[in-house]
Parts: structure tokens; sequence; C-alpha cells
């Protein structure tokens, strides 16, 4: 059987993250992907937006790593020549109703360290969006879009120059908690091996619990349940009317159709939120016309035709329908010895947005959970 130090499993942004850090700080790192090639999942259907962590609940991990992150993504972007634009987001009111929700998220914000938000009159929100229609609306100028796949391509590139080695169809099917270390079986059919592990690291995305499961030794109690929170996504079937990223306030039972531009102008509004009961990316065409009435309260400029089908996504929710962002309970669970007795063993669960935007946070953090479990043991 070979003997590694530190098994990362899971080729996405975070887990690329995680094994640069990793690699940087001298361990040996093998990474093991279950797919052909890295970020084929969430990582590659997302809004690819830096958020600027306006609206976490205070002290969370999603809060912290991602006001950390998108600081350290932007100076990372900018290093290393990546894709990206401070393109600045509008929160907009679109009735009187909405406006105290402004003022939660400029108290949320506040609380997060995030001091950049401007106020804006729905004057001065049409003068830099005049397709918008408000009543009033926040300015995130630090709010930004990147390019997903050239940062996973970069991270990969550190991994690999500190020496790190990716294992692309080598899905983790099986592991054991020895006293010698974490075994892993890695690959399929004859092709699989089995790994002696120092250190493993579970960032397996939406197969994290399945694969904390398949470890014999991980007790049953510390693996949270998964919900599938499916998002879609339409496309703008002519050129972008929006220099900004756009987001409505959250209104109870509404679809959150905000307007995200990638990097090439492409407009598209999503991603909505509904449940499903397996990883099922298939595009549900009839939320058409929900996306039409959703998209109109800000954009009433929206004609008929003018929404394409686009893709969808699926977020690793750890709480089911009716749970919400702002009371904590969704936070990203990184759990280590501490918690669930297993020598050498991190499991991140629950890592849906902000984590492109948190992935050099998070991956520093996990780089330095793991450095204190080597150091205790
Ligand atoms: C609709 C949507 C919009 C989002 N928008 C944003 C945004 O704008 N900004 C932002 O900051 N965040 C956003 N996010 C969140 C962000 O996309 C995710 O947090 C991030 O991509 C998660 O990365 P990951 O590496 O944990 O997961 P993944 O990208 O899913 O990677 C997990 C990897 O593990 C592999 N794997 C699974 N099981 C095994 C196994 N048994 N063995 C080996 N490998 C395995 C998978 O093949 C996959 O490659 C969004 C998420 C969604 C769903």
């Amino acid at each position: 059987m070979d003997r590694i130090d530190c098994a990362v499993i899971g080729a996405g942004v975070v887990g690329l993250a995680i094994a640069r850090a990793l690699a940087a700080a001298g361990r040996e790192v093998l990474i093991l992907e279950a797919e052909n090639a890295i970020g084929t999942q969430t990582s590659a259907r997302n809004s690819e937006v830096i958020h600027a962590g306006i609206s976490y609940a205070p002290g969370s991990l999603k809060g912290r790593l991602c006001v950390a992150g998108k600081a350290a993504m932007y100076a990372y972007c900018e290093e290393r020549g990546i894709g990206h634009r401070r393109i600045g987001k509008l929160v907009v009111a679109t009735q009187e109703s909405d406006l105290p929700d402004l003022e939660k998220y400029l108290a949320l914000a506040a609380a997060q360290g995030v001091t950049d938000l401007q106020r804006l009159s729905a004057a001065e929100a049409r003068a830099m969006e005049p397709a918008v229609a408000c009543v009033g609306a926040l300015f995130s100028p630090s709010t930004g879009i990147v390019d997903s796949h050239g940062l996973m391509l970069a991270y990969l590139g550190d991994a690999e120059r500190h020496g790190a080695v990716l294992a692309p169809r080598s899905p983790v099917t099986h592991g054991e908690a020895t006293a010698d270390g974490i075994v892993l079986r890695a690959g399929r059919g004859d092709g699989a091996t089995e790994l002696l592990c120092t250190t493993v690291v579970n960032a397996a995305g939406l197969g994290a619990q399945r694969v904390a499961r398949a470890i014999a030794g991980m007790p049953a109690a510390q693996v949270p349940p998964l919900y599938y929170a499916v998002g879609h996504y339409f496309t703008l079937a002519r050129s972008s009317p929006f220099k900004h990223l756009v987001y409505p306030t959250n209104r109870e039972g509404d679809l959150r159709a905000h307007v995200t531009v990638d990097l090439g102008g492409q407009c598209k509004f999503g991603p909505d939120l509904s449940w499903r009961e397996s990883m099922d990316y298939q595009f549900d065409a009839s939320r058409e016309a929900a996306f039409y009435q959703a998209v109109r309260r800000y954009y009433p400029g929206l004609r008929e035709g003018d929404l394409q089908p686009g893709y969808t996504g699926i977020r690793p929710r750890l709480q089911g329908p009716g749970s919400s962002l702002q009371d904590g309970a969704n936070d990203f669970v990184i759990q280590g010895t501490a918690q669930h007795g297993i020598a050498g063993l991190v499991n991140l669960f629950g890592i849906e947005s902000p984590g492109l935007t948190s992935s050099l946070a998070l991956g520093n953090y996990v780089a330095a959970l793991v450095a204190r479990q080597g150091a205790a043991a």
C-alpha cells in the first residue's frame, strides 16, 4: 500500500485551494478527483461573483471567510493575471416595504467590517442603471466577477509547482481510520488502489457526506444531512442593459432572480431556489414564467422572448426548505478531529455560496487546522 502525507478529496475550487495551501506549506499532497477533469461540478455551475460579504450572520464562517477571501482573491487575481472585474453591485428595493431590508444589509455588512456600502436614492440608482426600477438601493463597490476556471487552473498550477499531484478518475469509495493513519480506496474496478494517508481532507462538495459515511469509524451523527438546493439561470438573449450586478432585496416567497454579468458581457438571471432528491442538473424550463415575473419587478423592460434557458447549479445545503441564510444555521461546517474523533481527518460540508469567493481563505483555514492537528498528534 502506498503511503502519502495529505490526500485532498475533490478538485473543485475549494479542494484545489486547500491543496495549494497545504503544498505551499511543504506538505506532500495528492488530489483525488472522481471526474476526468478539475472543476466540473458546483465550481463550474455558479454565478462567478466575488461577494462583498454583506448578507451573512455576524460571526459566521461564511461572513469571516468571505471578507478575508474577497481581499485575497482580488490581490491574487491581480498578481496572477486572472480575469476579474470589480464591477460593483446594486441591491434594490422595488417597493417602500422593502426599504428596511436595505438598512438590515447595512447593519449586517458593518458587523462583518464591510463599510464601503453606499445608500442610494431611486434617482441615484437609476443614474447608474437606467433600466432598473426601484425606490431605493445600496451600492456595493467591492463586489466583482471572476473567471472561475482560470482561477482553478492557477490554484492547480501553484499546488503542482509545490509538488502536489492530481489524480483524476479517482473516486474515493471507501476509507478506514486505523492506528497508522486513514486508509482510502480510490479508483474504479481493477484500477482501484489503497493509500495510507496521514491527513485526509474531504472537500468533495455534493459528495462530501457520501465520502464521510464511507469512512469506517466516522460517527454517523457527525455527518449532517444534505439537501440538493437547485438554482436555475436564464440568460438574456440580447446585449446586457446592465453594467453592474443587480440584486433585488430578498422577499418572502419570491424567486431570487439576480442579474449577473460575466466577463464576456453575457447577462443572466438567477439562481432561483428549488429542491431535488438527488444530484440532478436537469433544466426545468417551466420556471420561465416565474422568472419573467420576478425579473420584471426591477427590470420592467424585459420583453417576451428575452429569456433563454441557461444552466443549473446545486447548492449543498445542510438545512432544508424554510431555513434562512441570516440565522446562522446554514453556515459552512468544517470538522476536525475535535468534532469527529478521527485523527488526521478534515471534513467540509455545506460549502455553498460564498465558497468561490472564500476559496483562498478556506485553503488557509484548513491548512492551519491540519497543521494544528499534526502538532497535537
Ligand atoms: C447556483 C450557485 C451559485 C453560486 N454562486 C456563487 C458565487 O457567485 N460566488 C461564490 O463565491 N460562490 C458561489 N457559489 C458557491 C460556489 O460555487 C461553491 O461554494 C464552490 O464551487 C464549491 O466548491 P467545492 O470545491 O467545495 O465543490 P465542487 O466544485 O462541487 O467540487 C467537489 C469535487 O469533488 C469531487 N468528488 C465528489 N465526490 C468524490 C469522491 N467520492 N471522490 C473524489 N472526488 C469526488 C467532484 O467531482 C468535484 O469535482 C454558488 C453555488 C451555486 C450552486
